[in-house]
């Protein structure tokens, strides 16, 4: 094990957090030994994969184990599906681009999305009209404190709108070694979200591959939100709230052009009209700032500490509670507390 190992450079905010103790792990033989060391110093622990998706709100008083699990296979196939198995430490981004390489789809709304393997069934990531769970079969893990190996199929990674088990009563128990996925090796598509209709309709395109999709995505995204490189963020630092449709008829009596989709019995408001609506799309206090191009996204340019970001996201969660009644989830996870 390390000790007091910075952390700046494992998360994509740039706080300058330490962690007490820290191990890279890039064989599941290393477990025995980690969960040893987790029993005699009864210490918290944090799974990290990219570090795209926390906010350090302290320095870690606990072991960090850095996921690089790699490898990945395919189990099975027939005509139309694939079985593929992905070890938790690779790169997200990089999987998405050799599936479609291979003629298999189903995860092309799904790219550029910053992280790991591991970390996409903990908030079942979504973008684009596809999440997560539409094309997850399941998962393996080994749980820290024992060592004991465990697998999750779909129903009991309880996935909902960015949302799992991992994030509940298996919150920082687990370290998930691999996921498999089934995906189709038909071309077909989903995009149907306005931004990929007004990008295919500019081109005449109608209906798209999955790799016109894939591409369409990756210019989206790279039109709109700031790379972490270059501008330190952790993506949506809020999940976009879900109302009842009694407050969003209320809501939208006073802003006609609301932008709101049905979710199920409930509604879900884009956070990012709500933040930009009340006046706050680019502001900055202090050192901290909401990003230009997109008002969701909270950005640490003088990368400060968790404190600072923590503050700002508190002040913007008071201005929307103010003018919209409605409370903002902050979606990354939060450490160090
Ligand atoms: P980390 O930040 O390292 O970890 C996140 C959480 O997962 C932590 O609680 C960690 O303990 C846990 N974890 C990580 N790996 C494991 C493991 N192997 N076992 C157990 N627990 C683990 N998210 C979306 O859903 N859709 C988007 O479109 C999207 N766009 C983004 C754009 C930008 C620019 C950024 C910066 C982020 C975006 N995100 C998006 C959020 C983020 O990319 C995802 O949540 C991603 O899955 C996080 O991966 P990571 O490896 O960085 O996880
Ligand atoms: P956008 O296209 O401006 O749309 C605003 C919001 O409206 C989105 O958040 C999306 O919700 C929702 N939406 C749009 N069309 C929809 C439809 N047909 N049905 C249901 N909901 C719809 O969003 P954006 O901010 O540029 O992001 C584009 C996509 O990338 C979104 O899916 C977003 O979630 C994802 N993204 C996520 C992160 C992150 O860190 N979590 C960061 C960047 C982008 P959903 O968010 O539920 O899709």
């Amino acid at each position: 094990m390390q000790t007091d190992i910075s952390l700046q450079a494992y998360n994509t905010l740039a706080i300058p957090a330490k962690a007490q103790w820290f191990v890279e792990l890039s064989n599941t033989d290393q477990f025995p030994e980690v969960s040893a060391f987790v029993s005699e110093q009864t210490c918290p622990v944090m799974v990290l994969g990219e570090g795209s998706n926390i906010v350090m709100a302290h320095d870690f008083a606990g072991l960090v184990i850095l996921n690089r699990l790699m490898g990945k296979r395919v189990l099975e196939q027939d005509d139309d599906h694939v079985l593929i198995e992905v070890q938790a430490g690779e790169n997200w981004h990089q999987i998405v681009k050799w599936t479609l390489d291979n003629g298999w789809y189903g995860l092309q709304n799904l790219a550029l999305i910053p992280g790991t393997v591991g970390a996409a069934p903990i908030q079942n990531i979504g973008a684009y009209g596809v999440e997560l769970h539409d094309v997850f079969v399941s998962l393996k893990a080994i749980e820290i404190n024992t060592g004991n190996t465990h697998t999750f199929d779909k129903k009991q990674c309880e996935f909902a709108y960015r949302d799992s088990v991992f994030k509940h009563q298996w919150r920082d128990k687990l370290c998930i070694t691999s996921v498999i996925f089934r995906l189709s090796k038909q071309a077909k598509s989903t995009s149907h979200y306005p931004a990929l209709q007004q990008y295919f309709s500019a081109q005449n395109i109608t209906t798209p591959t999955p790799q016109q999709v894939f591409d369409a995505v990756c210019a989206i995204r790279r039109s709109k939100l700031p790379d972490p490189q270059q501008l330190p963020n952790a993506g949506s630092f809020f999940k976009n709230p879900l109302v009842s449709q009694q407050h969003y008829q209320k809501l939208k009596t006073s802003y006609p052009d609301l932008v709101a989709y049905p979710a199920g019995e409930q509604m879900k408001l884009a956070a990012g009209w709500l933040i930009e609506r009340a006046g706050w799309k680019g502001k900055q206090l202090g050192d901290i700032a909401t990003h230009q191009q997109q008002a969701l996204v909270i950005t640490n340019p003088k990368q400060k500490s968790g404190q600072h970001i923590l503050k700002y996201a508190q002040q913007l969660q008071t201005v929307i509670q103010q003018h919209f009644a409605v409370e903002l989830e902050i979606e990354p996870r939060i450490y160090g507390l």
